[in-house]
């Protein structure tokens, strides 16, 4: 059985890092991961192809050439399936046509998805239009997780993202709290806090550490390079969680207001 998932959460906050570092876990537990990198950057899997970005499967559409399974998924670290979509350039055309033009083309060259334990797509900032959001359509994954840290706006991005998914009756793995507040604790606690009120399962929080970002320039993931920092043991512990197949839930967003009050509550209770 394919465990497949997509995550959200708002520009920059962490996806395509968690995506790489837990596709590159899951491959050492032994199991055949897939990355679908659906944003049109196509920097998904660029830590997992030693730095090098590959050539999307909207690439080879746009020139109307045809393709094969070896023309678009790379055997990236440890073996784990590399895809990008690709997009359209910039300004002109709709990203999320060409994700569902790309997802219906590759599934007739090649049976990826079908050979894989877990594959994750990596879907681009907020669900703002229906394309966008189509991953979550049952048909192609089995739940979403989210990623926030503690601020404000993070927060507010995946509460959005949950009444999304509520109109698209998709559900909801958990929330994953990737960290940007100097207090870690007290970001953990709201993060904790906010996935209760959502009727979601808090999976885990990753610390924000330079290493990360060290070995991302270098064209790494921190599970490859140094399987055993803090950091990696955190992505593998997500790993594990997303591979038991959590029970999805529904999830229940917040209104304006009970967002405010759990960020400033939670805030004022640790500063008394
Ligand atoms: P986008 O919405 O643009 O696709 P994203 O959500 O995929 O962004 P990433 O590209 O994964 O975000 O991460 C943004 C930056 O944050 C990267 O430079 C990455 O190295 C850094 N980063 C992510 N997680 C951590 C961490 N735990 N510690 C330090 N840096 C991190
Ligand atoms: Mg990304």
């Amino acid at each position: 059985m394919t465990v497949k998932i997509a995550l959200y959460g708002k520009g920059g906050i962490g996806k395509s890092t968690i995506a790489s570092n837990v596709a590159a876990a899951t491959s050492k537990n032994g199991y055949t991961a897939t990355i679908i990198g659906c944003d049109p950057k196509g920097d998904s899997t660029t830590s997992l192809m030693g730095g090098e970005r590959i050539p999307s499967v909207l690439s080879y559409l746009k020139k109307g050439e045809t393709i094969e399974e070896e023309d678009v998924v790379h055997r990236g670290f440890n073996g784990v399936n590399c895809v990008e979509v690709g997009g359209p350039e910039p300004g002109i055309g709709c990203a999320g046509r060409g994700i569902i033009v790309a997802l219906d083309k590759l599934s007739k060259k090649s049976n990826v998805v079908e050979e894989s334990d877990l594959v994750i797509f990596d879907v681009p900032g907020d669900i703002v239009c229906g394309g966008l959001a189509m991953p979550v359509r049952k048909d192609y994954v089995d739940m979403a997780y989210i990623v926030t840290s503690g601020e404000y706006l993070p927060m507010y991005a995946a509460n959005n993202i949950c009444r999304g998914l509520n109109v698209l009756d998709g559900e909801l793995g958990g929330v994953i709290c990737n960290s940007r507040l100097q207090n870690e604790k007290q970001e953990d606690e709201i993060v904790k806090e906010f996935a209760s009120q959502l009727n979601a399962k808090y999976i885990a929080y990753v610390p924000k550490r330079d290493k990360v970002q060290e070995y991302e320039r270098q064209g790494k993931t921190i599970v490859e390079a140094d399987s055993k920092h803090e950091v990696a043991q955190v992505y593998q512990k997500i790993s594990k969680e997303i591979m038991k197949t959590n029970k999805p839930e529904t999830p229940t967003p917040l209104t304006d207001k009970e967002l405010r009050q759990l960020t400033n509550n939670t805030i004022k209770q640790k500063q008394n």
